[in-house]
């Protein structure tokens, strides 16, 4: 698998760059020419990893947010959000479905959610140092025009 082409930023952790972010990826993503679906599913994907890395990552605090799009020949793109925030002390139980930390404000549907729509999730963190989400989907593997 070659990486054909990355891009690389850094953002505040401020709400406004979640629809940023989603907007720089699929006009990324768009260079391998996905199906709405997959660029809907990219974007929804990105957009709950950017979240995170702001609501959870540094809560009331605010820091910086790296994002990394790779585009692969398979073809695929790969994703990277991470936040040097508070981290998660257990990855398997924070990506359960509808476990949450912000009981009554948040449904916990998250990580459920990037699984869903994404090829891949893994998730890397560590208490008090931070927290790399990475999602991969691969491009015209699954066609729904038949
Ligand atoms: P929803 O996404 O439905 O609004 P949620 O954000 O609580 O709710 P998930 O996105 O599935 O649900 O995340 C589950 C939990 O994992 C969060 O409640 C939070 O405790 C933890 N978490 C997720 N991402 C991060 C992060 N970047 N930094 C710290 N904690 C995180
Ligand atoms: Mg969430």
């Amino acid at each position: 698998m070659k990486k054909l082409n990355e891009m690389k930023l850094t953002m505040e952790s401020r709400s406004v760059n979640e629809g940023f972010s989603r907007a720089v990826v699929a006009a990324f993503a768009a260079l391998l020419d996905p199906t709405l679906e997959e660029l809907s599913d990219i974007k929804t994907a990105v957009s709950e990893a950017v979240t995170n890395a702001i609501v959870h990552g540094y809560r009331e605090q605010s820091g910086p947010v790296f994002l990394t799009a790779t585009l692969t020949d398979k073809p695929s793109v790969r994703i990277r959000v991470r936040d040097r925030g508070v981290g998660i002390a257990d990855v398997a139980e924070a990506r359960r479905p509808l476990f949450t930390t912000m009981q009554g404000e948040r449904a916990g549907l998250g990580f459920a959610v990037m699984e869903s729509f994404m090829d891949r999730v893994q998730v890397r963190s560590a208490p008090g140092k931070g927290t790399t989400v990475t999602l991969e989907k691969t491009i015209g593997g699954k066609r729904h025009d038949g």
